[in-house]
């Protein structure tokens, strides 16, 4: 019986939402008194996999068959939750994410299991399995316990800070049975959002709003982002303009984000924005009016002009 843990891939490499999926995981098997499995699904290599030991899994499954090289929520449940079966995991973990939401329902029917979603926090299990979960997107905190035999635990990003040591973890090939109704949904091919940085991973995020005036002026905000190797991000407005692309857009109707560092430049900080942000750890705000709401949740807050402002910080970073 080991804790099961679901780690996704990025270019062949283990994704660092996963890392600390993996380190989380095994931190849990440690207060169950078990050990940690990763199961892999996709083409990696050998090293690769057996780097998820430097995070605490002790073995990875790796599952390779080339009709699951495109990430499809369907087939990877069925992976997973075979897995599960193989390992007799009553702990099933994985990083919250866009493929992580369209395996967690479907594994839970599969498994019979209790699924809380948004955890931030390690189990209390100190009487039953207590879990507490993010709810109404950051504004409250739900303790869920949870009494399925297996449990199914999908982690916020930032739970949890990996420490990393020299191990490394075994590697097994995994080949479970596959059927013609687990590619009901076929995903054709995926391509990777323009950016270096892809948002909802990133650590450091420049985000910019309806106070840069016009797409002609984003390029100080990706020279801010370049300096910092950092993801762009913008408000709502921004990308109903088609100012940027829709798949920057955060907030409580685009992509939450929970990175060490969100810059937000000429943003008003409305509720609907802050839904998306306010799980970052640390939040700056760059506005003209001292009135504005975002300095209200701002960890620290420049009053100036945008224009100014963020070509001083750039040279200032480029500078360290
Ligand atoms: P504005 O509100 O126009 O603010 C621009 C800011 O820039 C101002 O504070 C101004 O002082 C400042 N500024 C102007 N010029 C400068 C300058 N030169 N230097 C410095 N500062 C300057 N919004 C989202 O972002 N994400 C969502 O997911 C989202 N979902 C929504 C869902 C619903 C159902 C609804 C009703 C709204 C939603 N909104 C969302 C919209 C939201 O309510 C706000 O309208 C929006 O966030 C405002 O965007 P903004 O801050 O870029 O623009």
């Amino acid at each position: 019986m080991s804790v099961l843990i679901f780690v996704e891939l990025d270019e062949g490499k283990l994704k660092k939402s996963s890392q600390e999926a993996i380190f989380y995981g095994a931190k849990v098997a440690g207060m169950l008194g078990t050990s940690a499995t990763a199961v892999v699904v996709g083409q990696a290599d050998d090293t690769e996999l057996a780097s998820a030991g430097r995070f605490g899994a002790t073995k990875v499954l790796h599952a390779a068959d080339a009709k699951l090289n495109e990430p499809n929520g369907m087939a990877y449940a069925t992976v997973v939750a075979a897995a599960a079966q193989q390992e007799s995991s009553k702990v099933v973990v994985l990083a919250k994410s866009s493929l992580a939401d369209a395996m967690t329902a479907r594994l839970a029917g599969k498994l019979k299991a209790g699924l809380a979603a948004n955890v931030i926090e390690l189990p209390d299990l100190s009487n039953g399995f207590r879990v507490k979960s993010s709810i109404y997107t950051g504004k409250a905190f739900a303790y869920n316990d949870l009494k399925a035999d297996v449990k199914i635990l999908a982690i916020k990003k930032n739970t949890i800070t990996p420490e990393e040591t020299d191990a490394t973890a075994t590697v097994d090939a995994f080949s479970p049975a596959l059927n013609d109704s687990d590619f009901s949904i076929t995903v054709k091919k995926t391509e990777k959002a323009t950016g270096d940085v892809l948002l909802p991973e990133a650590d450091l995020v420049v985000s910019a709003g309806r106070g840069l005036k016009g797409p002609e002026n984003w390029g100080i905000v990706e020279e801010l982002a370049k300096a910092l190797g950092a993801a762009t991000a913008c408000s709502k407005p921004v990308s109903d303009l088609d100012w940027r692309p829709h798949h920057e857009h955060v907030g409580q109707t685009g992509i939450k984000v929970s990175p060490n560092l969100y810059i937000a430049a000429g943003i008003s900080g409305a509720i609907q924005h802050l839904a998306g942000v306010n799980s970052s750890k640390v939040i700056v705000v760059i506005n003209k009016d001292p009135e504005a709401p975002f300095f209200k949740s701002a960890d620290y807050g420049i009053v100036g002009d945008v224009f100014e402002v963020l070509p001083r910080l750039t040279k200032a970073v480029q500078a360290l």
